[in-house]
């Protein structure tokens, strides 16, 4: 099977299962496994931020984010197809009592005119603006990615109103890749990150929180609760390690492949538009003669596994376990259905 469902569905390499085989494990509770101690604050120097802390989940590290930037009756600012506003069942509610404030976005990505126009006046009725968060890149808005320039005048926009300014940098390398900006850069914009290494970087496991130390200090009692706390965690915490190390180079690839698939769309028959590709993730639309669930029929007979967005709507990823072979197969398919 070719699978095209996304970047998570990647298997460790034999290098990777190599090095959670060796890692050296203690218990992380205690702040005693020297993995997860290494692999946090290779993090911390490759972002040049104070701190950082490893977790299971992408949603895990947005939610703690949320829930130590916030208190009830505030309210975070987004652009509509945010991560955490579409695939993290409420849970700014859930377990911050935060409002949110979804905006929909010419190109999906947020402008500081656009936060600026969206911060509330100060009123007995209304939330109180606290947090701001940018999706780079923006997996529903079609891997899109936002470079430093654009989001510097974001950052001052929080700074000069007292927000709080969070990246779900789900997909940060793939959005590196294309600005050629450093983590370090990005380490100074942002009073938090997310980072998933169980997406593009290839990691079974694991997303980094990072930021100043006393906001990682709270996020680490935040973890706890939400029953976070790993112990022998440095096995997974090797597996981001080695993705770090190996992984980050071959991204532009994915993008190579993900080019390539879209111009076999272009010349595939059923499909009605594509969305511009910009990283790893294609979404377009179906003629109305081929709906998703039976374009999906199609694929899966093909041994190709992809995804519905929409009734006509489908989107693909490329990763690590997508070759070049694979996605010549992939074009044959689509150019002669
Ligand atoms: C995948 C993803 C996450 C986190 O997902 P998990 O499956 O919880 O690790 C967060 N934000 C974006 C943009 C994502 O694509």
């Amino acid at each position: 099977m070719i699978n095209l469902i996304s970047d998570t569905v990647t298997r460790p390499t034999p290098g990777m299962l190599e090095a959670m085989f060796k890692a050296k494990v203690g218990d992380d509770v205690f702040k005693d496994d020297p993995t997860v101690n290494e692999l946090q604050k290779k993090v911390v120097d490759m972002f040049g931020m104070e701190d950082s802390l490893f977790c299971p989940s992408g949603t895990m590290t947005n939610q703690i984010a949320i829930k130590v930037h916030t208190q009830p009756l505030d309210e975070i600012i987004c652009e509509e197809n945010s991560h955490i506003f579409q695939y993290e069942l409420g849970g700014y509610g859930f377990h911050s009592g935060a409002a949110i404030l979804p905006l929909k976005c010419e190109n999906g990505k947020l402008t500081a005119e656009i936060v600026k126009n969206n911060i509330r006046p100060q009123a007995d009725w209304l939330p109180n603006s606290k947090l701001v968060v940018i999706e780079n890149t923006g997996n529903r808005t079609g891997g899109n990615y936002y470079t430093k320039e654009e989001i510097q005048p974001i950052y001052e926009t929080c700074r000069d109103n007292g927000l709080r300014l969070h990246l779900d940098g789900a997909r940060l390398f793939n959005a590196l890749t294309e600005t050629n900006d450093t983590p370090r850069e990005v380490g100074l914009q942002f009073d938090s990150i997310s980072l998933c290494l169980s997406k593009g970087l290839g990691a079974p496991i694991g997303s980094m929180l990072i930021g100043k130390a006393e906001f990682i200090q709270k996020a680490r009692k935040v973890r706890k609760v939400m029953g976070g706390g790993m112990r022998q965690a440095g096995y997974l915490a090797a597996a981001g390690i080695y993705a770090l190390d190996n992984q980050i180079a071959r991204l532009k690839e994915d993008h190579e492949k993900a080019g390539q698939i879209a111009a076999a769309l272009g010349k595939c028959v059923h499909v009605k538009s594509i969305k511009p590709v910009f990283t790893n993730i294609i979404i377009f639309d179906l003629k109305d003669s081929m709906p998703g669930v039976k374009f999906i029929e199609l694929m899966k007979k093909e041994g190709i596994a992809v995804v519905a967005f929409a009734p006509f709507t489908i989107r693909l990823v490329t990763h690590l376990d997508v070759t070049f072979e694979m996605v010549e197969k992939v074009c044959k398919v689509l150019e002669r259905m």
